[in-house]
């Protein structure tokens, strides 16, 4: 991390700053630079740069080059329904370790950045999963849906991870897991076939294996 004084650059002419990131984007062989690729080897500091001109995009538009998706742009969600598939991925909580491409979208580094520390984002997720809505009942009972059913079909990821977690990220008809076989994968399936006026609720929803879902497919006609 680079130490300067905020006045310093100051009476830098803007043609210069922009001139520079266009530099490290030269020096990189790159169509976008990041912030901290930038404060790696940029002249000035990226603060600089984006007091000066609003924001990194903006200073990446008048360089010239793409918009990169800064960390600091991301939304909790999609951090926390990263971490929700990887956690299913897994069968298991995941590990610091863990989140690397391509199991995760996002490295642990991100969630450290942003929740402070790798405990505190899990206890975020924990907190966001729970507390978030699950669509267990109909939002309105004064719209009837045409198919007679009181829930949708599709069901949210919250409401999926939390049919799985209560199966313990295990196939409920042959219990494999990736937990102990990183090649199965696991669905949530309506036990009651939905086109059979199942519901999406928690007592109508299992998880299964891929495997499993495939074969019940085939029966049921779903
Ligand atoms: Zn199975």
């Amino acid at each position: 991390m680079k130490f300067e004084l905020e006045t310093h650059h100051r009476n830098t002419p803007d043609a210069d700053l922009i001139a520079d990131l266009k530099r490290v984007a030269i020096q990189l062989n790159k169509d976008k630079v990041t912030l901290d690729e930038y404060n790696d080897y940029g002249k000035y500091h990226s603060t600089t740069l984006t007091r000066r001109f609003g924001s990194w995009f903006k200073c990446l538009d008048l360089a010239g080059l793409k918009r990169t998706r800064s960390k600091l742009n991301i939304p909790n969600e999609e951090l926390f329904e990263n971490l929700m598939e990887v956690w299913t991925k897994l069968g298991r909580q995941p590990k610091y370790d863990d989140m690397f491409k391509p199991l995760s979208n996002f490295s642990s580094g991100t969630y450290e950045y942003r929740f402070g520390s790798w405990r505190k984002a899990l206890e975020s997720f924990v907190k966001y999963m729970n507390e978030g809505e699950i669509e267990v009942e109909p939002k309105s009972l004064k719209r009837k849906p045409t198919s007679g059913h009181k829930t949708k079909r599709n069901i949210n990821y919250r409401l999926r991870f939390i049919v799985m977690r209560r199966d313990n990220f295990k196939c409920k008809n042959c219990g494999r897991s990736p937990a102990t076989d990183s090649k199965i994968i696991l669905h949530v399936d309506h036990k009651e076939a939905w086109a059979n006026g199942g519901e999406t609720v928690m007592d109508n929803l299992q998880t299964l294996c891929s495997v499993c879902n495939i074969g019940k497919s085939d029966l049921n006609l779903t």
